[in-house]
């Protein structure tokens, strides 16, 4: 087995007990060939050379041939407790032997236990569930829902931000890269977004939230009829970079856009399940109470599945016809979902991502006084980023240089994401089961990567 060499100057990965199998899979140009060959072009691959996956561990993944590598983007921010913990799998099996599928048109036990036990975790009125596979299935229902219930058509979302690939979604889709050349987004305006780093009003301005929040309004008041469907934002952006928002931004937002006569929706597919550390869901950070919350990604810590939880009232709209979804809420899904809830809270999932988020956060400011090349750090728990500048006062986009950072932090093993709409943002989303230690390796491996470039 080939670990991380243990040469001198290297920054020394924690030990971890963990012996993986012999992998004795197709070869590794099998598995590119098998990919060129039969998969749409459009999938992309990270690094100069694609990284193979064959096994995974908590916060570790392994290649084909053995090495360990510490996971920093648990496969985009979806592996919440970590890589087959093994109560989820537990479950998993258990209910695979048992019983894999029906629907919902029998009683099944699981997918209201579910049900009763994510909505216990929701504030308010949020006591209803739909479950789907994806966030953006998630994401099409709540579209859809906000429309039927407040019978508006018009829709706001937030430039940077990402909802889902989807023909409706990606009209939702806030970034260039994500948006084919197709109709879509019909009754979608994007208003300006709340990045107090790029936009023009920084966080040393007092009034930054009440001046984005203003900025909805003007949409409101110029390019729809002045009543609404909804609104939808993450809590923090995640494909778009880690963009927190002004503390008091979706206070103020929400409160606009219910004047207008719509729902508010929060897309917690990325910071919900504990990620932002302090709170279970990001929207809590802001003190809101949306109308409608997504989540996908963490929910089922790797397992395809989804969900919409809403007011009683708002659901009842879906009544007045017949919507089906043949995989959502079924007994697999429903026991890990469960289970995964189970594990955040016996295992203080939640408060570690809180104290070793804290810790990189520490790490990662660290780094920017080093090095002129960071721009801003930022982020809540384990939804942070680092963003690149060739200079501080242009803040122009360092993209070669994050790919660069980003390329050899892989060669010292550890994987990170980058995104950001101008692909110039590492982003650090692990496993929330990430160590201290972890945390410590992972600081010293950037250092090397930032001095490198
Ligand atoms: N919302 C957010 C915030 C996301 O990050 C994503 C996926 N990156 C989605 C929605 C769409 O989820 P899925 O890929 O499961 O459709």
């Amino acid at each position: 087995m080939s670990e991380i060499q243990t040469d001198a100057g290297r920054p020394q990965m924690p030990p971890f007990d963990h012996q993986p199998r012999a992998y004795a899979g197709p070869s590794y140009d099998e598995a590119l060939r098998l990919r060129q060959q039969h998969l749409t072009p459009s999938l992309v691959t990270y690094y100069k050379k694609p990284v193979m996956i064959v096994e995974g561990a908590m916060q570790y993944l392994y290649d084909e041939t053995g090495r360990r590598y510490l996971d920093g983007f648990a496969g985009i921010v979806t592996v919440s407790v970590g890589h087959c913990h093994p109560e989820v799998t537990r479950t998993a099996i258990e209910q695979f032997q048992t019983l894999q599928h029906t629907t919902t048109i029998y009683l099944h036990p699981n997918v209201g236990e579910y049900a009763e036990a994510l909505t216990a975790k929701m504030p308010g009125d949020l006591k209803v569930c739909y479950f789907v596979n994806s966030g953006s299935e998630a994401n099409d229902l709540a579209l859809m829902m906000a429309r039927l219930y407040t019978g508006n058509f018009d829709v706001i979302g937030l430039r940077n931000a990402y909802h889902g690939g989807s023909t409706s979604t990606i009209g939702l889709t806030g970034e260039a890269t994500w948006k084919y050349n197709t109709a879509s987004g019909f009754g979608i305006h994007h208003a300006r977004n709340p990045d107090p780093y790029r936009g023009p009003w920084g966080w040393d301005d007092e009034s930054v939230g009440e001046r984005y929040a203003e900025e909805v309004a003007d949409l409101i008041a110029t390019a729809t009829p002045g009543r609404i469907a909804g609104f939808f934002a993450e809590t923090i952006q995640g494909v778009g970079g880690a963009v927190v928002y002004p503390e008091d931004y979706l206070k103020r937002t929400y409160r606009v856009v219910r004047a207008a006569g719509g729902v508010c929706i929060a897309d917690e597919v990325q910071t919900g399940f504990g990620r932002t550390g302090s709170k279970f869901w990001g929207f809590e950070n802001y003190d809101v109470v949306p109308d409608i919350v997504t989540m996908a990604k963490g929910i089922g810590n790797g397992f395809p599945m989804a969900a919409v939880v809403t007011t009683p009232e708002i659901a009842q709209t879906l009544s007045a016809r017949l919507h089906f979804n043949t995989f959502g809420g079924n007994p697999i899904a429903s026991a890990i979902g469960k289970t995964v809830l189970e594990v955040i809270d016996r295992e203080g999932v939640q408060e570690n991502a809180a104290r070793v988020g804290a810790r990189l956060m520490d790490g990662f400011r660290t780094l920017k006084d080093k090095h002129d090349l960071i721009g801003d750090v930022r982020g809540k728990g384990l939804m942070l980023g680092i963003e690149l500048v060739k200079d501080r006062d242009s803040k122009a986009p360092a993209k070669e240089e994050c790919a660069q950072v980003h390329e050899t932090a892989k060669d010292l093993g550890v994987l990170v994401g980058k995104g950001g709409l101008h692909g110039n943002v590492l982003r650090i989303k692990p496993p929330m089961c990430l160590t201290l230690e972890d945390a410590d390796f992972m600081v010293e491996v950037l250092d090397r990567a930032f001095a490198a470039v």
